[in-house]
């Protein structure tokens, strides 16, 4: 048995490969021939592909799973695992959730006809309190975005013992290398591929494992009838991404740790907001004085890109009021406190020292013009 980095490193050669390619081949065609006997091992690529085979073997290995499922994106992922709960049931979510998570469960409230609470399930007790005779399906995020609260997945799987309700934890923000919620009793775990597992910003997916071989069937059938599978393309870049996750994800942790450290000493930061327990997370929010200030900063930094995402090799920034909670009702949005002061940074590979003098730089000039009366 090798060890993950080096599993992933090289992922497994298709058994049909006769030419012996040491890199994944991308089988991009939608149809394969059949035989006239109808037994062949993949017809059409929304139900089969090789290439996205070799990814989801490579996913489940991460996971340390029976079953990874490849998805056209995390809310895809998202979308397969709420379905599991039928109209008039009780779903507890936590209060701390990414936006389109929020969205998502609008629909499935007004469309579903399926109860929604949300919960501050990082506090414990609070999950037994809000259980109900009709709760099938518990969602949390491992560490809350963008205040990055830490549940305790354990904890929760202990809370639901003996009762038949799934617990789902989407796990974006920590990866399977930081935490395996399987491990820990969860019976599902959800990733955005999009953020750190591909890692290079170019592609758009999701995944969902499972060791329960009956959900397996039930995500594998809706993803199929849905329309949702991982196209090749992505399925093969993403492959790619994996082989150098456990590199990326130890130097942006480090870079993210050197940047949380010296954040406090910079002009005009107000607040930093890191893990309480110390998690390795690549995302650090902090805020600042006022709203003019959060943009001036968002648009004096060079090296941070302003956009949504997050956990690719290339930093960025993004104030998640307007950006990736805006498709949160105002309402949804000072509950949950986020207020347009917050400001997310995402630490890439870049040198750590280059992110502070950028944010220095950045934080300064804004402080200049705001005392000189300017914008
Ligand atoms: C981005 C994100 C999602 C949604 O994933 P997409 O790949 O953008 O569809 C879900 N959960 C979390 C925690 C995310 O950060």
């Amino acid at each position: 048995m090798t060890l993950l980095t080096t599993r992933l490193a090289q992922p497994p050669a298709l058994p049909c490969d006769g030419a012996r390619a040491t890199s994944t081949p991308l089988y991009q065609t939608a149809t394969f021939a059949q035989h006239p006997d109808g037994d062949s091992r993949w017809d059409y690529s929304r139900s089969g592909n090789p290439t996205r085979d070799v990814l989801e073997v490579q996913l489940a290995a991460l996971e340390g799973a029976r079953h990874a499922l490849a998805c056209s994106s995390g809310v895809a992922a998202l979308s397969a695992v709420l379905r599991l709960a039928h109209r008039g049931d009780h779903v507890i979510v936590g209060d701390d959730l990414y936006g389109g998570t929020c969205r998502l469960l609008r629909l499935l409230a007004e469309d579903h006809g399926v109860e929604i609470s949300r919960a501050p399930l990082h506090e414990p007790g609070a999950l037994r309190a809000a259980l109900r005779g009709n709760t099938r399906l518990v969602l949390a995020e491992s560490v809350t975005n963008p205040f990055l609260r830490v549940v305790d997945v354990g904890a929760l799987a202990t809370d639901l013992r003996g009762r038949d309700v799934l617990l789902a934890i989407d796990n974006t923000m920590r990866t399977p290398l930081a935490l395996r919620p399987l491990a820990h009793g969860a019976d599902l775990a959800i990733q955005s591929a999009t953020k750190l597992l591909n890692g290079h910003g170019d592609v758009t997916a999701g995944v969902v494992a499972t060791d329960d071989d009956a959900l397996a069937d039930s995500l594998a059938f809706r993803r199929n009838a849905e329309g949702t599978t991982l196209a090749p393309f992505e399925a093969w870049l993403l492959t790619r991404g994996l082989q150098t996750l456990p590199l990326r994800l130890r130097a942006q942790v480090a870079g993210a740790r050197q940047v949380a450290a010296a954040l406090p000493g910079l002009p005009g930061v107000t607040r930093v907001i890191t893990p309480d327990d110390g998690s390795d997370v690549v995302v650090i929010t902090l805020e600042v004085e006022d709203e003019a200030a959060a943009r001036a900063l968002l648009e004096r930094t060079r090296l941070f890109r302003t956009t949504v995402s997050f956990g690719g090799v290339g930093s960025s920034i993004s104030t998640p009021a307007t950006m990736s909670h805006a498709s949160m009702t105002v309402g949804e949005r000072a509950a949950a406190g986020i207020t347009p002061t917050l400001v997310r940074l995402s630490i890439g590979i870049e040198d750590p020292a280059d992110l502070l003098a950028d944010l220095e730089g950045a934080l300064a000039a804004g402080r200049r013009c705001a005392v000189a009366g300017l914008t």
